[in-house]
């Protein structure tokens, strides 16, 4: 291969040039054929290879019009490097509206995954070898699960130097230090020495208009510090807060919940967070937070059991 030739799914992408590629994945029990979607936009000189991926959960659709957005705004004769783009990894779940695949394994949990295993196992090992291993860096898209919000946030490893300075650029209202865990694509990608962030904003099966704006501006800030490409001069007016840990406030009874709360407020520790009452307004019992946080999720359900998780806060030292 001459140049910045790539070669992914025996297709060949040559220097200065984008492709849209379909690799076949497996055929629904109709038949119908379901492939990977792909866009390969590859840059004249050589460079960092990033990787975009999104709806991993099939229902997290931000980062799917995140991907289109920022495809708009690359040309592939000012491109350095490579973009790889992958909007829906969980084709499957994505024509279900649903996080899982047909036989209800989440895919994030399936990483590496194998040949011959499980359909998530095998979708998971088509990403690694036709994705990951093509890439220097990788940017996971994701939202909260059902029924849930998030803040806009960049969950990675920060103690590793280079993710820590990719997630510096992206600037997200917060960024948390997160280990990786067990089958997610990040811990599968991490083990092969590739920094990766995961991008964490909204609800599922919505668009949040903050949070694909933030996540557009983000992936254009890692690009331009990968030094793939140079945006005209963005005033940024978010500072990102770092944080080290997160912890889940649960339901200590069932009921209905009321929220009194917003995503970003800083909540000192024992402040009220709501409450949970019965239908009728009695039994009310008060929320507290028992640390010094941040709201970087929450619940949007009301019906609650007791354990459930309500209020995700970063925990401020
Ligand atoms: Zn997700």
């Amino acid at each position: 291969m001459t140049g910045n030739t790539i070669e992914i799914a025996k297709e060949t992408i040559p220097p200065g040039g984008s492709k849209r590629i379909d690799i076949p994945v497996s055929r629904l029990p109709t038949q119908t054929l379901l492939s990977l979607p792909v866009k390969v936009v590859n840059g004249v000189e050589p460079g960092a290879k990033l990787w975009l991926s999104a709806a991993i959960h099939g229902d997290e659709l931000n980062g799917v019009e995140i991907i289109r957005q920022v495809l708009e705004k690359i040309q592939p004769e000012k491109l350095r490097g490579t973009l790889i783009t992958v909007p829906i990894v969980n084709v499957f779940g994505f024509i279900e509206q649903s996080r899982y695949l047909p036989d209800r394994r989440d895919l994030n949990r399936s990483f590496p995954g194998s040949e011959t295993g499980s359909l998530a196992s095998r979708l998971a090992d088509l990403f690694i070898r036709e994705i990951v291993s093509n890439s220097t860096h990788g940017i996971d898209l994701h939202t909260a699960a059902i029924h849930r919000t998030n803040l806009p946030q960049i969950r990675a490893n920060l103690e590793d130097e280079e993710t820590y300075r990719c997630a510096k650029a992206f600037n997200a209202p917060v960024m948390l230090h997160s280990n990786t865990r067990d089958g997610s694509l990040r811990q599968a990608a991490t083990k092969k020495g590739i920094p990766v962030l995961l991008y964490e904003s909204g609800e599922a099966l919505r668009f949040d208009s903050t949070a694909i704006d933030l996540g557009v501006r983000g992936i254009l800030k890692v690009m331009e510090c990968l030094d793939m490409y140079e945006f005209p001069q963005q005033r940024s007016e978010v500072k990102s807060v770092e944080l080290q840990k997160s912890k889940w406030i649960r339901a200590s009874c069932g009921g209905i919940l009321h929220l009194a709360i917003s995503l970003g407020q800083k909540i000192p520790k024992k402040q009220e967070l709501g409450f949970i009452t019965d239908a009728f307004g009695e039994n009310k019992v008060l929320i507290r937070s028992h640390v010094n946080g941040i709201a970087i999720g929450y619940s949007l359900n009301p019906l609650v059991n007791q354990g459930d998780a309500i209020v995700h806060l970063g925990i401020i030292d």
